[in-house]
Parts: C-alpha cells; structure tokens; sequence
C-alpha cells in the first residue's frame, strides 16, 4: 500500500506556483554546486545574483528599491521549506531576507534604503548582522564593542571584535551591534552599517563548522574604523529595542526551517524504512520502527499546525515574544528529537555523510544555539508567566 502523507497547508495557488520556481531554481543552480561549496567553506557569489534575479529574495521591500513589495511572510517559508528539502544549508538566504535585511525596510532613513536595498533585492549586495562577540552572546547587554562619535570628523570611531557571523565572509554589508553610550545600560547600544572596504574592517577566519559547511561564518575585527554618521541605522541608543522587536520574525524563520527540516527527515526515514531488508522484511515492518515513524509523523504535524499558526499570525502583526521564543525552542529541540531518530533507522548510513540523513544531522545541532538558546528562550517565556 502506497500512502502519502498530508501536510496541513496555509498555502494558496500563488505560493504554490513560487514554490515550483524555487524547487526549479535551486535543482539548476544550488544542488549542482553544494558539494563543492561545502569544500570551500561558502557559496559563490554569482548563486546569491542569480537567486536575486529569479526574485526569490527579499520579497517585502518596497517596488520603489526594487523588491516586490509583498508582505506575506509565507512566500519567505516557501524558500525555507524548498531549501531544506534539498539540504541547501548553504547559502544565507533566510537569514538576509528575513532576518538583516528588515532592519534597513524598517529604521533605515530613504537615502538609505535607496543605497542600500536595490542591491540587496537583486544579490549584489551580501548583508550580515553583528551581535554575538567572543565575550558575549546570549548576554547581549554585555558587548564591548564601542563607537565613539567624532563631531569634527562627523563619523563614529568604532572598535572591537564579533564572532560566529553568518555571511560573514561573503557580506557586503554588515549591521554592527555596538556600544555608543557606556554607561547607558540597553540605551547606549546602536546600530551601524558597516560597508565592505571601509579603512580598518577585516575579517578573521571562516570558521570551521560541525554542520552548515557551505555557509560562511566569520570573525569580524573593528580597528578604529570611521562609519559615516549616515550609517547610523534608527536612533542612536535605539539599537536594543530594535533588536528586540525584530528577533520574534528571527525566530518564526528558524521555527519555520525546523518544521520543513522535520518533515524532510519524515521523508527520508520512511522512504528507508520501506526499502531496507533485515531478516527478511523491511526495516519499516517492525513494530518498534513503525512506532518511531508514528511519532516522527504525529510530531511534524503538530508542529506544522503550530508553525502555520504562527506565521499567520506575523503576516498579522499578532507575534509577540513570548509566541515567538515558544516556536524557536520547541521546534528546533523537536527537530534535534527527530533527526537523531531518522539517523537510528539508517543504521550505519545514517552516520555517512553520504546519506542526506546525516546532513541533516550536522546542521540540525546549530538550530537551539543561534538565535538565542533554547535557555534563553525559557527564560523569555518564564519571564511573561510571571516567575
Ligand atoms: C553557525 C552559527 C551562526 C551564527 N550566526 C550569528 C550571526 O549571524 N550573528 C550573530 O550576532 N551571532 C550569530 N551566532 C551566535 C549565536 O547567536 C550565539 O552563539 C548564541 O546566541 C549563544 O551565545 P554564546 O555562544 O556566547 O553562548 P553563551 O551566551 O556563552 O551561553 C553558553 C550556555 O549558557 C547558557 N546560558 C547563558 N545565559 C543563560 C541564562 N541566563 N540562563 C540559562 N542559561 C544561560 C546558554 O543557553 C548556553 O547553553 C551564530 C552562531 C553560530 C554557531
């Protein structure tokens, strides 16, 4: 007996439709290469060109900087779901669209957006986003990174170092989190873009990864490197309250990558499971396989119905923080749940590189770390209970 699996969908024809030029995109012009890149440690340029005449980036900005102007936050899951079908942790193209690039639609003054955003809609412009430092991530009150305003140079002097940034290598332009005001608490943290060129920006290595291998993270060094008093992003002394009301869409994306990763890892377990042989009969025939195949598959559903929920609600400004940490950690944890349980069905395979059940693996272990812990995230939740 054949039998499909139904997939709750908040879908309509048009995402449908994006979703097969997508699949088509990525077979042509990501799965080719991902082998190759995964070797070299980054993607190339010319796939982020390429994704971004295809349209499938940054579909929210305004036509007027070249996007396409569509707020529905289910075509950017379109693309998360497609790419983790094939595996493509590579290129960074949720975390552009859905996570840095909002920054700049949101605080970004019309000049900005004018200089900054055609280049990012069409790929020619790389984004990252700076927070974590070597002496403070989950902690983002503690960053040491400073910047000091020059009145007679008209610019800020920044310095100080960042680690684990996606895109770090490949960015054009990077959004530092810093410190403007020391003694200002959460109201002296700025924003500043820093661009690829500017006197005194380097970066450091291209670190080296348990997963993920295709996409850069880097080191990134601020050696009194003069930023434009243009480059300040929102407010000066904004920067934390920024960061707060853009982190819920941060984590509806990564909840959103979990639950497509989840139903990939369903895919593939269950397509093993039919076609393996010990003793005679599939793998998939013994109870305590079909056992774990009815969880995996109770449990992808029940999340994408949570999941669905959630980025309906965001299309409808109705995420708060609370909503928004409750689907970070609870899919991703789900996630590592399942893929440790797809690995067990592949026997020896699943440990092989080889099998995309073992990639999945790799990439998976990162989802409950960035983007703020799955501590962090409790924390959050604990915190609106009242305790
Ligand atoms: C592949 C990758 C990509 C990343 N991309 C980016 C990026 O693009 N930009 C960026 O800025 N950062 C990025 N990060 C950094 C990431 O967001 C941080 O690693 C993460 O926030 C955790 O910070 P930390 O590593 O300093 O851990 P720490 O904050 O030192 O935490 C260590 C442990 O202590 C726990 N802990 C800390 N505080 C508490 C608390 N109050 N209560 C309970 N437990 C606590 C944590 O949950 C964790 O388990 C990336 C990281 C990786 C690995």
């Amino acid at each position: 007996m054949t039998a499909s699996i139904q997939r709750p969908s908040i879908y309509e024809q048009e995402h449908e439709d994006f979703r097969q030029s997508v699949r088509t995109f990525l077979e042509k012009e990501v799965v080719p290469h991902h082998h190759q890149w995964e070797k070299d440690g980054q993607v190339s340029r010319e796939v982020w060109q390429r994704a971004g005449a295809a349209g499938l980036l940054c579909f929210d900005v305004d036509e007027e900087y070249g996007g396409a102007g569509v707020r529905d936050f289910r075509y950017n899951t379109v693309v998360a779901e497609e790419m983790a079908r094939v595996g493509a942790s590579g290129p960074g193209f949720p975390v552009h669209s859905d996570i840095i690039v909002p920054y700049i639609s949101s605080l970004g003054t019309p000049e900005q957006k004018r200089r900054w955003l055609p280049g990012l809609v069409s790929g020619e412009l790389i984004s990252a986003i700076a927070m974590t430092e070597p002496g403070a991530g989950s902690d983002l009150q503690g960053i040491r990174t400073s910047a000091v305003f020059e009145p007679g140079r008209d610019c800020y002097v920044l310095n100080g170092s960042k680690t684990f940034i996606s895109n770090g290598i490949l960015s054009d332009v990077v959004i530092v989190v810093c410190r403007t005001d020391p003694d200002a608490g959460h109201k002296g943290i700025s924003l500043l873009v820093v661009e690829r060129g500017m006197k005194g920006f380097e970066r450091g290595r291209n670190l080296e990864k348990v997963g993920m291998k295709a996409q850069d993270t880097a080191e990134l060094f601020f050696d009194d490197v003069e930023v434009p008093k243009e480059n300040l992003l929102g407010e000066e002394g904004s920067g934390f309250i920024s960061l707060m009301m853009n982190l819920p869409q941060e984590r509806i994306s990564i909840a959103a990558m979990a639950v497509a990763a989840i139903e990939q890892v369903l895919d593939l377990s269950l397509a093993y499971a039919k076609e393996r042989q010990a003793f005679g009969r599939p793998i998939g025939s013994f109870q305590h396989n079909r056992f774990v195949l009815a969880e995996m598959a109770t449990n992808a559903h029940v999340a994408r119905v949570f999941v669905n929920d959630c980025i309906l609600k965001l299309n409808a400004g109705e995420v708060d923080t609370t909503l928004a940490a409750m689907a970070k950690w609870w899919t991703t944890e789900l996630q590592k749940q399942v893929v440790d349980a797809g690995v067990q069905l592949h026997g020896g395979y699943g440990y092989m590189l080889e099998y995309p059940i073992a990639k999945a693996f790799t990439d998976s272990r990162i989802q409950t770390i960035y983007g703020g812990t799955t501590e962090i995230q409790k924390e959050i939740i604990g915190r609106s209970l009242g305790i």
